[in-house]
């Protein structure tokens, strides 16, 4: 009777346990399965800012130097790819933003990131950046036209700008580029350049910004180097902390309508600008416009400039 009585019961028992089981593994397979939601992060790479780069020798594709500068563009870049992805980062896109922008060995990159190079680029070293991401990074960054001591201080054209600023604001190209990036909801959330751009960028995106200082300037076109490895380093766990901590970042917003002030070296470089509606000549070497779009400002900017190259 007790055998029976055990035997009736098992039976039952062990088609619960297998639905119990059977029911888990279930359950677990959905989770595995379940898409991770997208973390898509940009970066913009300059190439003055790149650890080792101190003359515009090294940035000039015509130099026998540029082909080593290049390398180290590159091994900067991978190395913050690869402090994203360890921060659970689900898409990089890479903007080469120097000269040609064609600087950035493609076969060389992180291949799970992707690289937009060539030009010219409707948003130049913004190009590429949507409202989709989460974050953006600048990478080899410099300091505005008129720093010091800071490597290769200049602001979009060494040739034609002395200065720019917009809504009463001088600013670096770093500025200039987190403004399209706020224009698109995206924080700047990490820098890396010389320690003169780090201060810059702090001075104007906020303290949190992380930065990654990987040369101090002791004038225009040299620089004390830090070490390579600690360099590299400090990127992956700067692009950890950075992605790690996003709540804590804000989008860099200016105010319409935006003021857009563009002074020249010469008067010279004014005269073809201001031939188009809109665009006045309050000074000699000073161009200016208003726009109640950012985007459509930085790009009527760009056409200025441009014109000023041959003016
Ligand atoms: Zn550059």
């Amino acid at each position: 009777m007790k055998i029976r009585a055990a035997r009736f019961l098992l039976v039952p028992c062990l088609l619960l346990s297998i639905l119990v089981f059977w029911g888990q593994s279930l359950a677990q397979g959905k989770a595995a399965a379940a898409p991770r939601p997208p973390l898509k992060v940009f970066i913009s790479v300059d190439m003055e800012g790149i650890w080792g780069v101190v003359h515009g020798n090294q940035c000039s594709s015509d130099s026998p130097e540029y082909q080593l500068a290049r390398k180290w563009m590159v091994q900067d870049t991978n190395a913050v790819v690869q402090g994203l992805f360890e921060a659970g980062a689900t898409e990089v896109v890479v903007n080469d933003s120097h000269g040609s922008m064609r600087n950035i060995i493609a076969s060389e990159l992180d291949p799970r990131a992707v690289l937009i190079s060539g030009s010219p680029k409707p948003m130049s070293m913004m190009e590429g950046l949507d409202f989709s991401f989460a974050a953006c990074i600048f990478v080899g960054y410099h300091a505005r036209a008129g720093s010091a001591p800071a490597i290769l201080d200049h602001t979009i054209s060494g040739a034609a700008i002395y200065s720019i600023r917009i809504n009463g604001i001088e600013m670096p190209e770093l500025g200039i580029n987190a403004a399209i990036a706020g224009y698109f909801n995206v924080p700047v959330v990490m820098l890396t350049g010389d320690t003169e751009t780090c201060r810059q960028a702090r001075e104007l995106l906020g303290q949190s910004l992380v930065v990654v200082p990987v040369k101090e300037a002791v004038n225009r076109l040299a620089a004390r180097n830090y070490a390579r490895d600690k360099v590299l380093a400090d990127f992956r766990d700067g692009a950890r902390k950075a992605l790690n901590s996003l709540k804590g970042f804000q989008a860099y917003k200016l105010q319409p309508p935006y003021q857009f002030e563009i002074n020249l070296h010469n008067s010279q470089q004014a005269e073809l600008g201001v031939l188009i509606p809109g665009v006045r000549r309050p000074a000699p070497r000073t161009l200016t416009f208003t726009s109640q779009d950012y985007l459509e400002g930085f790009k009527l900017m760009r056409a200025l400039i441009a014109l000023a190259g041959v003016s």
